[in-house]
């Protein structure tokens, strides 16, 4: 019986929103064409959150193939919790409409809402020709699909057996970062993009060239920030050694499970992300610190540690982070990871004491003691 009343309402739903039932665009929206597209986009949500396809066509212009494609997408992904809320809705030419949505939605497993800000272009007969998402929402990536593993999920358009295996290395890092820190493991969404450009796409406040990956949330600066994500360069990750690709996934995994500790010195958020990425990736550091080698045997040991700025200027940027995973062994190597830990989460906490007193505090040193141990280990490890 519940199930022939559910039956009904939905037909009525689709009735409603029937071809010919909204009036043409000619002067500002009223209040039945807002109804109206309301109703065109509940029967959207619902359609991704029952899986029925006829249900999103009804709602879709011939021939927007691309909005057919987005619920396969989303199909692919496991996406149940969809929505597009509409805020504005403006005439366009010729009798059609825009309407101005905000998307939110989950991907498996999420535990809250990403949002995206989408333009809908409506036909005069309120069908969807067209969304326009910013930023690029993750069911733009063609031929999207996802791997879960057991703390991972993998989201890209690679072959199902390479995403299968990121997701298998990435619960590996996240078990290792969970047991440096002591807590739960945090869980970890991987997006694979096509490319580089196509990543910065994805993220709302862009990102720099050159990097290999960039963790945090999709939002856009000055919008509430939604769940935590990890977005790799397909070219940079499928090229790595699997110990190295450890490493890297242990470093961002570290960055998703303290996002919230952002008052610490980078050298310490940094050089511990490192730390935890490399310290059981099998990679010795001879081979981790290249780079800084490298750089100290034409330059000289650095005078002072790495500043914040520094790991964001290609330049300076290896020198910054393999010399901030050199202190930071090094610390760990004189005080236990235990200590460092505890010292990097009362730095990054909002009310922090300040760098000298954690370091008196917690460690039981000073910022010229710290400096001058880091300098003759950097010697050292040139001379190797
Ligand atoms: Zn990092």
């Amino acid at each position: 019986m519940s199930h022939r009343v559910a039956v009904m309402a939905l037909v009525a739903i689709a009735a409603s929103v029937l071809p010919g039932s909204a009036p043409a665009s000619s002067g500002p929206p009223d209040a039945h064409v807002r109804d109206a597209v309301e109703r065109v986009l509940d029967r959207r949500e619902q359609a991704v959150g029952s899986d029925d396809e006829p249900g999103w066509r009804a709602t879709v212009a011939e021939p927007a193939a691309a909005q057919v494609a987005v619920f396969e997408s989303l199909r692919r992904l496991n996406v149940r919790r969809w929505s597009e809320r509409l805020t504005t809705i403006d005439p366009g030419p010729a009798g059609s409409w825009r309407a101005a949505v905000e998307v939110r939605y989950r991907l498996p497993g999420d535990r809250e809402d990403s949002v995206v800000d989408a333009v809908v272009d409506l036909t005069p007969r309120l069908l969807v020709a067209g969304v326009t998402a910013t930023p690029t929402p993750p069911w733009e990536i063609p031929g999207v699909q996802s791997v879960a593993g057991r703390h991972s999920l993998v989201v890209g358009a690679d072959p199902a057996d390479r995403l299968r295996t990121y997701a298998a290395e990435l619960d590996r890092a996240v078990t290792s970062v969970a047991e440096l820190l002591a807590e739960p493991p945090p869980r970890v969404v991987l997006i694979v993009p096509p490319d580089w450009d196509h990543a910065a796409r994805m993220i709302g406040s862009g990102a720099r060239a050159g990097l290999a990956a960039v963790t945090g949330p999709l939002e856009p600066p000055g919008t509430a920030p939604g769940p935590v994500r990890v977005l790799a360069d397909p070219a940079v990750i499928s090229g790595l050694d699997p110990g190295s690709r450890f490493a890297l996934f242990g470093h961002e995994a570290f960055h998703v499970a303290t996002h919230e500790l952002v008052a610490a010195p980078r050298w310490l958020s940094e050089g511990l992300a490192e730390y935890a990425g490399y310290r059981e990736s099998g990679v010795d550091l001879t081979r981790a610190t290249a780079g800084l080698r490298r750089q100290v045997h034409r330059d000289g040991v650095p005078d002072v540690l790495p500043d914040d700025a520094a790991f964001d200027d290609p330049v300076r940027a290896t020198i910054a982070y393999e010399g901030a995973h050199v202190l930071v062994r090094l610390l760990v190597a004189q005080h236990g990871s235990g200590d460092i830990v505890a010292a990097f989460r009362t730095l990054g906490a909002e009310r922090s004491p300040g760098l000298e007193a954690v370091l008196t505090d917690v460690l039981g040193t000073d910022l010229a003691t710290v400096t001058r141990g880091w300098q003759t280990e950097v010697t050292a490890l040139a001379r190797r």
